[in-house]
């Protein structure tokens, strides 16, 4: 094709808490004139910032420009739980075990060469360590079928040959405070993301070494001219040969892979900052994730001051949403479970009021695929992160990059060996189907 235009932009709903308990952030650099750059990437989060990241490490005098419709981390980028995770987390599976041994070592070597790429950044640009916490995270059971879930997933685990540990109620409740879990699987390998702070960090960095980032620039559409192409945003313009799509779930927004993604939202709310004496209360470790055994169950975190503050955070429902956009009531309904479930966790903390509540977007294939490969010539997509976006997104990022310079190793073999996203059924079916199955199986899920 030789012109793609955006039909929709990105809308967020409620605050990027992450990001807004940060405090302000320097002025945008806007895009108000028409330039050129050797590479154009479309999206600052995990995908197109480590991508801008892969490409200076390959060719550093490229000119690299990179656009966000919004501010940077105020995308998922900053509205999600921040679990990086290291071993297969099938959110598909009832115990997140993968599809078999051999592809879930493949998986496990891969989304750690996601953890090593974000750790080498972390280290180069300074980015502050509280803000990508190798701790490990837990995974937590309320009942006994969760806990079951955890067996038969420690079980794959020891099948791997991957570090784990079985806790009980009583260390749960030593590291939480909450009385709520039975018992708990721990796995050392996730890192624990101030998602704000590290993407901030992340772009910061980029800045320093010469890559343009400019914010509150939608791509608003790219169009081949000659044997370049021309990407438009409403202040300004740039000519370039290659570009790198990293829009997530909005490249179906070009026209991209219409009817193959679903366009998914998923809700948390986060803490006021807990006072002194709510802390006494509350007893346990500062700092702490647990996902819930069941994958439809509640993701729980508690951050500390060196994150943004001591609070928790909840992070519970989910809704596809095929316009691309939560509305002001599913944020408003779903804070509703988000304090019921606090509530369950935390009875020592009531009256602790939920400051922030907010939408994410994020995207799934039925078959559980990325898009990584080049959609048109000079056009490269590293999008569809199937909801595990810190680790997926950083490699699809680098995938493109590397794809995008002419190199192959083994991320671009891993996504360019995957078939094209399953076709959906037709809306309003797929959505009516959807989100029939997320609310069975989140009342399925209960207490977890
Ligand atoms: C509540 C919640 C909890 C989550 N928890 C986790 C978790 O714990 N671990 C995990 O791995 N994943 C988690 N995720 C998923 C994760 O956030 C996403 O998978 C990840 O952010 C995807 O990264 P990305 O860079 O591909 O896309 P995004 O982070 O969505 O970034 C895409 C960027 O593209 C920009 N954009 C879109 N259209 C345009 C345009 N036309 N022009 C310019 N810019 C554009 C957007 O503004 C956005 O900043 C969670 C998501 C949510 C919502």
């Amino acid at each position: 094709m030789n012109a793609y235009k955006a039909a929709r932009l990105p809308i967020h709903r409620g605050p990027a808490a992450w990001n807004a308990i940060l405090g302000a952030q320097d002025a945008p650099c806007l895009l108000d004139e028409d330039r050129t750059a050797d590479v154009v990437i479309i999206g600052a989060g995990f995908a197109g910032l480590s991508a801008a990241r892969r490409i200076t490490q390959l060719e550093p005098a490229l000119r690299v420009v990179v656009l966000d419709a919004s501010r940077i981390a105020e995308g998922a980028s900053g509205r999600n739980s921040g679990f990086m995770i290291d071993l297969p987390h099938e959110l598909t599976s009832d115990d997140y075990a993968g599809a078999g041994t051999a592809t879930d070592r493949d998986v496990i070597a891969l989304n750690r060469q996601a953890i090593a790429f974000a750790r080498s950044a972390v280290e180069d640009y300074g980015i502050d360590r509280n803000f990508f916490d190798e701790c490990g995270k837990i995974n937590g059971a309320a009942g006994e079928h969760a806990h079951r879930h955890n067996l038969s997933y420690a079980n794959h685990l020891a099948g791997l040959g991957e570090a784990h540990e079985m806790l009980d109620g009583k260390q749960m409740q030593a590291i939480t405070g909450s009385s709520h879990y039975l018992a708990g699987l721990y796995t050392p390998g996730t890192v624990m993301l101030q998602p704000a702070g590290y993407i901030r960090g992340l772009a910061a960095g980029l800045r320093k070494s010469g890559v343009a980032i400019f914010e509150n620039a939608p791509a608003t559409g790219f169009e081949r001219t000659g044997n370049a192409w021309r990407v438009t945003t409403p202040r300004g313009s740039i000519g370039t040969e290659r570009i790198v799509l990293a829009n997530n779930g909005h490249l179906e927004s070009f026209g991209i892979e219409r009817g193959r993604l679903m366009q998914i939202f998923l809700y948390a709310s986060m803490t006021e900052e807990l006072v002194v004496d709510a802390l006494a209360r509350l007893g346990g470790n500062p700092r702490w994730g647990i996902t819930p055994s069941d994958p439809m169950g509640t993701t729980m975190r508690r951050i500390d001051a060196g994150q943004g503050g001591n609070r928790i955070v909840t992070r519970t429902c989910a809704a596809m949403r095929p316009g691309l956009a939560a509305s002001e009531s599913d944020v408003a309904r779903f804070a509703k479970v988000h304090e019921r479930k606090f509530a369950q966790r935390f009875p020592q903390l009531a009256g602790v009021r939920q400051q922030f509540s907010w939408a994410g977007h994020l995207c799934l294939t039925l078959n559980g695929v990325s898009v990584m490969r080049e959609i048109d010539g000079g056009v490269f997509s590293a999008c569809v992160q199937n909801g595990l976006g810190t680790a997926r997104g950083t490699l699809t990022g680098i995938g493109a990059a590397e794809l995008a310079l002419g190199k192959q190793g083994d991320i671009t073999r891993h996504f360019g060996s995957q078939p094209r996203p399953n076709r959906l059924p037709p809306q309003p079916f797929a959505a009516i189907g959807a989100n029939a199955w997320m609310r069975y199986k989140e009342w399925r899920a209960a207490d977890e």
